[in-house]
């Protein structure tokens, strides 16, 4: 075991799924924050357990040539990011690697290389934020969680995001600091403004700003309208009821004060109308990436009948409906449901239809209807499929699965049991959708064999 507090002279080798560096100390891993692979560091060791510590750099030896200079001031405070400290290419070498290293392992493959659809830009993607509100000595401030804690770190101004979504944050602070809002104190459980989440459309720039509060109503709300309609774009203003203790950030109920409560974004050429509590991509152009791919592995004929589950707002469902005969979409958030009705309308899309349950117990009961889909494509939350969806896949046997991933080791978990089921990994991918942050997508085609 190591001793806490002892330097240690070590290598990067490797890095974790959440972008830490890895290195082997006396046959114990430690996991380094701001580390690159194949950096000769010195390290104090924080955490210390049988198997495995924690520490951080106190020196580096040997400097990776992919080190930069940090272009975020709080880089290193904030747990929003991971890779500041290292250049673009190492992270989507890093994130590709990831993908090919779980496939490999979990699901027996032999991939020697693992594509990723890079991203363009670092800067301002995200089209989504959920700022955390604090407060220290009567003064509210919002940012975001400094990592493994719900210490909020303040920043003007957060690169990723659009400069909209920030003057959005100023402006409600301002606001709040003016007519004395309360932040709300989790530990107390008190005061009333928990998150400011905003959503802007990529395409039409309209902004939607939802306030999560412990209450039912916020003061002055004139006020702050007056405030934010001063902000290019800013469209609806939405409260969120969130009443209860936890980590949840959203409340299940929203309350218009201003606009429509929702927004319109344009993705693959069609339009979408978007709640705030349905999903959507955060990063506008590599999602139409990431979509175009799905389409092209998914290979559509006319005939083709496509279940898509975990359909969220329909994105994916729509975009292949021209290609498809008909296509089914499956999610399990009722706003999001009646938005991917609303889309198909708006769109002129007939040949789609949604149902608003669970993805396995949906499938399986389609199963048992006969419905027998050519083609299925999931895009299931970080935890992967459900044994219910890959239960309903077997017994329909579709020709080809096409699996949109945000955590290559569900994927590769999953794609295990799907090849035990009888289909071949056919191709895979890893896009990058979150530049700067350790988490990677992946796409893979599997064919019935
Ligand atoms: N394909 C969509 C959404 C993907 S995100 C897009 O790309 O925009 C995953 C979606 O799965 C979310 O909309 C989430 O609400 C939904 N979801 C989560 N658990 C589910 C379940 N058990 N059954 C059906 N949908 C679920």
């Amino acid at each position: 075991m190591l001793t806490k507090n002892e330097i240690y002279e070590a290598v990067i080798t490797d890095y974790t799924a959440e972008g830490q560096g890895i290195a082997h100390i006396e046959g114990c891993a430690v996991f380094i924050p701001n580390a690159i692979a194949g950096e000769r560091v010195r390290v104090r060791i924080e955490k210390a357990q049988k198997t495995w510590a924690a520490g951080k750099i106190t020196e580096i030896l040997e400097k990776s040539p992919h080190r930069v200079n940090r272009e975020c001031p709080v880089a290193k405070l904030c747990g929003g990011c991971d890779f500041w400290h290292m250049d673009y290419e190492e992270e989507t070498r890093l994130k590709a690697e990831r993908v090919k290293t779980c496939l490999n392992r979990m699901a027996g493959e032999q991939l020697e290389e693992m594509p990723i659809l890079a991203a363009p830009t670092c800067f301002g993607y995200r089209n989504k934020a959920q700022y955390p509100v604090a407060q220290k000595k009567g003064r509210a401030y919002a940012g975001f969680f400094r990592a493994g804690t719900h210490q909020v770190v303040e920043n003007d101004r957060c690169y990723i995001l659009p400069e909209q979504t920030d003057a959005v944050k100023t402006a409600v602070m301002d606001y709040v600091n003016q007519y004395r809002v309360t932040a709300y104190d989790e530990v107390a459980h008190k005061g009333l403004l928990r998150h400011i989440y905003v959503r802007r459309g990529a395409v039409s720039g309209e902004i939607l700003v939802c306030l999560v509060i412990n209450g039912e109503k916020i003061p002055r709300p004139e006020e702050l309208i007056q405030r934010l309609k001063k902000i290019p774009g800013f469209a609806t203003l939405v409260l969120s009821v969130n009443t209860k203790k936890g980590n949840a950030v959203l409340g299940d109920r929203f309350l218009t004060l201003h606009g429509k409560g929702y927004i319109e974004d344009t993705l693959c050429g069609l339009t979408f109308r978007l709640s705030p509590r349905s999903f959507y991509q955060v990063n506008h152009h590599q999602a139409q990436r990431l979509y175009q791919a799905a389409i092209d592995l998914a290979g559509i004929t006319k005939e083709d009948l496509v279940l898509d589950l975990y359909c969220g707002v329909g994105t994916i469902t729509l975009a292949m409906a021209s290609a498809a005969g008909r296509v089914i979409g499956v999610e399990v958030i009722p706003q999001a449901v009646e938005d991917a009705r609303d889309n198909a309308r708006r769109n002129g899309i007939e040949n789609a239809e949604f149902l608003c349950a669970d993805a396995g117990a949906a499938a399986l009961e389609l199963e048992k209807q006969g419905i027998r889909p050519d083609v299925v494509v999931v895009d299931p939350p970080r935890k992967g499929l459900s044994a219910d969806a890959i239960e309903a896949m077997h017994r329909m046997n579709p020709r080809r699965i096409v699996y949109v991933s945000c955590d290559p080791a569900t994927l590769a978990r999953d794609a295990a049991l799907l090849k035990q089921h009888g289909y071949r990994l056919q191709t895979a991918m890893a896009a990058d959708l979150f530049p700067r942050c350790a988490h990677v997508e992946s796409i893979c085609c599997l064919v019935r064999e």
